[in-house]
This record gives C-alpha cells, structure tokens and sequence, in this order.
C-alpha cells in the first residue's frame, strides 16, 4: 500500500516540478520584458534630458549675445521666463513621467520649472546634501548621466539628468518606478494567477484519474497480500526478458530473512541459491518447462539466510505470448524439509532392514540367504566364463563343549573372531564369506580352481588355531579348531548350486570323521 502512496507522491512532485518550470519561465519572460522597457524608458528619458537641457544653452546663449531680455526684470529671469515659455506646450509622458530645472541656492536645490506643477510653490526646496533628489544633485554637479534613486518627493524613479553650464542649472527628466513596473507586476500576477489555477487544474486531474486506479491497485494488493500470507507458501514472478523477479514476503520468510528485508529482485537470487549438487537438475526442469511445456515440479535445496540448505518444492508455469514463446512465469515454493527428512529416514532404515536381511547380525558378514543368492549370480557367471567354482565349508569343532564350557557369549566372540579371520583370508572382491548356520561357515571362491581353494582352505584352518579366539571365561584360554570341506567345480549346464553345497558338506563331514582339524577335498 505505502508502494501506492509513493508512487502517487511521485505523480504529484512531477505535477509540482512542471508547476515550478511553467512559474520559472512566466518569470523569465516578464523580467527580461520588463529590463527591455525599463532600457527603452531610460533611453528616452536621457534623449529627453540631453535635448531639453540643449535647447536651454542655446536660449540662454542666445539672450547673452543678443542681451534679449525684460528690461523689467534681471536677465537670469528674462532668460528663465523664456525657458518657461518654451517648455508651455511640452507634452511629457506617461502618469508620472516629469521634466524639472532647478539650481542651487546656498545649501539647497531649488526648482525653477516642472511641466507637471505650474505652481512652483508646490515644489518644496530640497537640502543638498539630503538623500533626496539625487538625480538634480548630480546635475548640478555637472554630471550627466541616467540612474534609479529617490527624487525630489522621496519616490523611486527612473531619471535622466543633465548640467546646462550656462545657467548653473540642472535638469532632470523622471518617472516612478512605480510605474515602469507597474504593467510587468500586473502581467507577471496574472500569469502566475492563470499559471496556478492550470497547476490546480492539472493536479486535481491527476488525483481524480489516478486516485481511483490506486484506491483499485491497493485493494487488490491487499487482497493478494492476505491471500499470500494466508498460505505457506513463497510466490515468486519472474520476467524472462529483463531477468528481473518479484519474491512475496512469504518468499523471504521462508528462507530465513524478514518480510521487509533487502532482496535483490533478480533471476540470480534465486539461481545462486540453489544447491550444487540440484543446480543442473533444476535448471533443466527449467528449460523443459520453458522450451517443451513440461510441467515444472521440482523439489530442490535452497541456501537460507544462515547458509544452511532446506528442501523445497518448487511449481510454476510460464506466460506465453501469442506466437508461444514464455514471457513471464510464475509459481511458488513450499517447504517440505519435514518430509524430505522423513523420506531419508525411511530410505535409512529400508536401507538397514534391507542389510539386516542380508548380513548375520551377530558377525556382520553375509548370511545364509545372501549367500544363496550370490551363489546363484556366481553360478551362472562361472557357467559362462567356464572358470572353476570353489566352495569351503566349514563347521567348528567341538563347540557345543566350548559354549558348555565357557558360556554362550564366549561362543558368539568366538563365532565373531572366526568370521573375522575368514573374510581376512578370503579378501577378494568377489570372495563370499557367510554364516551358513550356527557354527557353521561357507567361503565362496569365484574363479579359483581347487589347488588355490585348498590352500586357502588351509590358511584358514591354521589361522584359527592360530589366534587367541577371546572368551570371557577368566584366564583359561582354549584353542578353537575348524574342520573345513573344500569342493571345486567347472560349472556346466544341468549342473545345480546346491550340488555344490552339499559336496562341500560331504568333504567338510569328512574331516570330521578323519579327526577333525583337517581339511577334506571332495
Ligand atoms: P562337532 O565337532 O561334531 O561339530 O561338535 P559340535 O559340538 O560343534 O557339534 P555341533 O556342530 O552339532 O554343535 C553345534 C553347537 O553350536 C550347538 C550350539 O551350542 C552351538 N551354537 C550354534 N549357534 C550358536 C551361536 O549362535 N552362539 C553360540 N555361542 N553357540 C552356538
Ligand atoms: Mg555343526
Ligand atoms: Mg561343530
């Protein structure tokens, strides 16, 4: 929701961004209009002062040559009415543009003429060295020239001044500020004026046309929100073209990280994930899917936020566009290490039941019905490859004595100790050792003709009566003796495995009979 919230923010910066470029531009616009009627103001106030201020010299050097003058009154006056009366019909300009002459008269500037106030005495004399009228100030200073600054009034004009050396006076022609300005504040508030309602326009616009898609947008987010969150599983989205993927929180949860928590939005986040020993199988599910529609069902590891790895299921489907070709896809992952562990369990113990069938629980190595069975795999290899097939059987002597004698678990350490002699013995790969029965042994020589099989029926016979076989029985230590029966044979077709059995059992009663201790051939 907040995501929404921001993106509409953004919406209404974009809206106050073009509001500031639309305001900066009006603005621009008008001063640089404005500096042009402010240069096109002070040009025809410097012409007006500089003409004006001419036409005085020449009044004035004319009555100086000709000596024109009242004869009632002093030639400056003479010189002056003349002046006054050339200046009858000036025209001037706009509401307070002004034209004045004024000299100096001890500390104070004095106005002689303005073609505004025909009443002089409305013209206050000005101190000189006053902050006002500073533009006749420069005149009489005998400077011309244009500035900004307070006229006679106090008012800030705009004004052109010029000396007339002739007279001692000064001229200035001036008009407010105020007014220059005037038309540019009027159009530049206007323009700010209809600038700010467009502004207004446009953003109520964009808040009418987008509220309703977000107030939707937000719904159904929250509404896909609950129902993720509802579920226990990870959604994810994946847009093929630009690589980018969308994990749900419940993704991120799933995995170890909090709901809010930084994860990058990439294909490789997930792939980089993925146990090695998966990857491969993964990524061509993947590509099944993708290229062939396969469904894509895929269990796999995935590494956690603490390293560790945890069994998911992973399901999706892709988006195809219309010529078939995935565009996006989509699914979701769900967490079934439980189960994954279960399964290895149950694999385990059928794995144990499966040996515990097979092997002798008391001495480990095979029993009697794996030896069965390999007989049969060996039978028909020996028929095959035409390699003589040996057999020893073995039965230990005297043990019901010994188990009288010592106990029955001085028996099973005995029976374990010889076990552990004849695998020694016959240590082959292909050697079959197994507890045939009781105390009885049968050593299964593939490929091993009856010389090498008599040998190695001695070896063992002299091995363990060799060994200390271990008995629990105190210090009195017995020497335990086999007798064993040996029997080899080509195998042919029609010949039986337990023919093979019973001779060595012959041989091995044999040994028996002859003394025990001994190894028989049959
Ligand atoms: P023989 O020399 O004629 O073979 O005499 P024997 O006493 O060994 O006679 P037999 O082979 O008939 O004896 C079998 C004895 O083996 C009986 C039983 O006490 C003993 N036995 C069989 N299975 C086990 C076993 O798992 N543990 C122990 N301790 N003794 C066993
Ligand atoms: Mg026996
Ligand atoms: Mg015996």
């Amino acid at each position: 929701m907040y995501r929404f919230r921001a993106t509409a923010m953004q919406g209404y910066l974009l809206v106050a961004i073009l509001a500031a470029i639309v305001l900066s531009v009006t603005f621009i616009t008008t001063f640089s209009l404005y500096r042009t009627a402010l240069e096109g103001q002070r040009a025809r106030l410097v012409e007006t002062a500089q003409s004006q201020a001419r036409l005085m010299e020449a009044i004035a050097r004319f009555d100086r040559i000709h000596a024109v003058h009242d004869p009632d009154r002093p030639p400056f006056e003479s010189t002056l009415s003349q002046i006054r009366d050339a200046h009858e019909n000036f025209k001037g300009f706009g509401e307070t543009g002004e034209f004045t002459l004024a000299r100096r008269e001890g500390n104070q500037i004095v106005f002689l003429l303005s073609h505004r106030f025909a009443d002089l005495n409305k013209l206050h004399p000005v101190a000189f060295d006053s902050k006002k009228a500073e533009p006749m100030r420069r005149a009489l200073r005998g400077e011309s020239g244009s500035m900004i600054g307070l006229d006679y009034h106090g008012d800030i004009v705009l004004a052109a001044y010029e000396p007339v050396a002739q007279l001692n006076l000064g001229v200035v022609a001036k008009i407010d500020m105020a007014e220059v300005r005037a038309p540019f504040i009027r159009t530049g508030s206007l323009a700010i004026f209809i600038a700010s309602i467009l502004i207004f326009i446009g953003a109520w616009l964009f808040r009418r046309i987008t509220h309703p898609m977000l107030k939707r947008l937000e719904t159904s987010e929250e509404r896909l929100k609950i129902a993720t969150d509802g579920t226990h599983e990870g959604f994810w989205l994946w847009d093929i073209k630009t690589e980018h993927s969308w994990f749900a929180p419940n993704f991120k949860s799933l995995l170890g990280y909090a709901k809010d928590e930084a994860f990058p939005e990439e294909f490789s986040t997930w792939e980089s994930r993925i146990h090695p020993e998966d990857k491969e199988r993964v990524l061509e599910s993947l590509k099944q899917h993708l290229e062939n529609n396969v469904t894509y069902d895929c269990d796999h590891r995935l590494r956690m936020k603490s390293g560790e790895y945890k069994w998911f299921r992973d399901r999706g489907v892709a988006v195809r566009d219309d010529s078939g070709q995935p565009i996006q896809m989509g699914g979701s992952i769900q967490d079934i290490n439980d189960l994954k562990q279960a399964e290895e369990q149950l694999k385990l113990r059928n794995e144990e039941l499966q040996k515990l069938s097979l092997h002798d629980s008391l001495t480990g190595i095979a029993n009697r019905r794996m030896f069965d069975r390999l007989l049969e795999i060996e039978w028909a290899r020996a028929q095959r490859s035409k390699q003589m097939l040996s057999l020893l059987f073995i039965d230990i002597d005297f043990f019901k004595q010994y188990n009288d004698h010592y106990g029955h678990q001085a028996g099973d350490a005995c029976l374990k100790q010889i076990a552990k002699t004849l695998s020694f013995i016959a240590r082959r790969p292909a050697d079959l050792v197994a507890r045939y029965g009781g105390e009885e042994f049968v050593v299964l020589l593939p490929e091993t003709a009856e010389e090498h099989a008599l040998r190695l029926a001695q070896l063992c016979q002299s091995a363990v009566v060799e060994q200390d076989i271990p008995h629990e029985a105190s210090a009195v230590k017995d020497v335990v003796t086999i007798s064993v029966g040996v029997c080899s044979v080509e195998v042919t077709a029609g010949m039986q495995a337990k023919a093979l059995i019973e001779a060595a059992d012959k041989a091995q009663y044999q040994a028996k009979k002859n003394g025990r201790n001994r190894v028989e051939v049959l």
